[in-house]
């Protein structure tokens, strides 16, 4: 059995193991050291009480023969769906056009069999890598030509849409991960416009829609005129209601959005999520109902404001020790131009002098390289003490 060529192609150091990796080796040198991580951008604290009891009682029936179920429904429970709905997209997208699915990073995967491998593709440098290592596992002819929209702080991270040729698909993730930028309506309108004109797919990818704060700007790209016809949206459970273990996230696809004969993509994202996924948990998605309940939804606000003030005390430490940082305001990540150029030498000397564990920007793309990624996903005492422990690096 020959290998799969398209798996050669990857890039061989995937970036969490590669920091893993070298967390070993320092512990290995420092047996003692009390390692502090900023780094993978995973949840910590606990999933909001008022959820809880809603897992508790699913689990329960499934114990008794009048509450047992087995296969649920591929597309996901009507009531989860319509919830979704009513309380993320009132009068943008109706229920039939939600999936729910067990995370949005199996989305993107699924997605790349809904475009197959000849698409062309254009994705944000830096950028979340799944898009990419997605597209290239199925052999994305065209991978090679990838085109990379450079998101720096000159641009507002936001890339010039007149310099791009017309390509297929279009990766666009706001509030984003790694940079924390959050794109505003001009910004999405601009996007949409360009997807319309070249009758590209536009990939949103909402998985932080909820750290959102500022009222002005949009939380979801069909809050656009016109974005029903061009975009599909992903959601996720995982950040907005810590169900990074529990697994749950939907994604939208509108009915007006067709391939260039006409065909809906609803109906193909419908024929393949039945055929590659047998839908989510039902526990994850009692969980999921739960959290869209108003107690849920006030719960899933104050986990929010939680992990921002978290995000606003890395920031204003940044600032204070002199440091450019961008992100943070409207995305747990804040995204530091570090005044040592090689992301990597700047994750080791942060590693070696203060036991922090950040993520290297380069990781994320060349545009990256100078940048570090720090995730404000930590218990407060954590912060706490990656904030004196920066201050102490940095002598004033
Ligand atoms: N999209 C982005 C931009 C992410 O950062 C992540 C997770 O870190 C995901 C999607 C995956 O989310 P899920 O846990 O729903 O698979």
């Amino acid at each position: 059995m020959k290998r799969n060529p398209h798996l050669a192609k990857l890039n061989s150091h995937y970036l969490f193991p590669e920091i893993a990796k070298r967390k070993q080796v320092f512990l290995a040198k420092n047996p003692s050291a009390k390692l502090i991580s900023l780094g993978i951008g995973d949840t910590t604290e606990p999933i909001p009480s008022s959820i809880i009891p809603a897992l508790m009682q699913r689990a329960q029936q499934l114990g008794t023969k009048e509450g047992y179920s087995g296969y649920g429904p591929e597309q996901g429970e009507q009531l989860l769906r319509e919830h979704i709905v009513q309380q993320l997209y009132p009068n943008w997208v109706e229920a039939e056009e939600v999936f729910i699915s067990d995370g949005s990073k199996c989305d993107i995967g699924r997605l790349q069999i809904l475009f197959g491998n000849q698409a062309s593709v254009a994705v944000q440098n830096p950028t979340y890598p799944v898009y990419v290592d997605t597209s290239v596992i199925v052999g994305q002819t065209h991978s090679k030509e990838l085109i990379h929209l450079t998101c720096h702080p000159e641009n507002q991270f936001f890339p010039d849409l007149n310099q791009i040729p017309p390509v297929d698909i279009l990766y666009f993730c706001s509030p984003n991960n790694p940079t924390g930028a959050a794109a505003s309506y001009d910004q999405l309108t601009q996007l949409v416009n360009f997807a319309k004109q070249h009758r590209s797919i536009l990939v949103y990818d909402a998985a932080y829609a909820w750290y959102i704060q500022e009222p002005h700007l949009p939380r979801s790209i069909y809050a656009i005129k016109g974005a029903r016809e061009v975009a599909i949206e992903l959601g996720s459970f995982s950040k907005m209601a810590g169900f990074t273990g529990v697994r749950l996230a939907w994604s939208i696809v509108p009915k007006e959005l067709t391939f260039e004969d006409g065909h809906p993509l609803h109906q193909d994202w419908k024929r393949i999520h039945s055929t590659f996924f047998n839908g989510a948990s039902n526990l994850a998605q009692a969980g999921g109902l739960a959290a869209l309940q108003p107690a849920g939804i006030q719960a899933m606000h104050e986990l929010k404001t939680f992990y921002m003030e978290n995000a606003q005390l890395l920031k204003t430490t940044f600032q204070e020790l002199g440091y450019s940082v961008y992100g943070g305001i409207n995305a747990p990540y804040l995204w530091v131009k570090f005044p040592i150029e090689n992301s990597w030498e700047a994750f080791e000397f942060l590693l070696e002098k203060a036991h922090i564990i950040c993520t290297p920007g380069s990781g994320f793309g060349e545009a990256g390289e100078g940048f570090l990624r720090f995730s404000a996903f930590g218990h407060r005492t954590t912060i706490q003490e990656a904030v004196s422990r920066l201050h102490a690096i940095h002598p004033t």
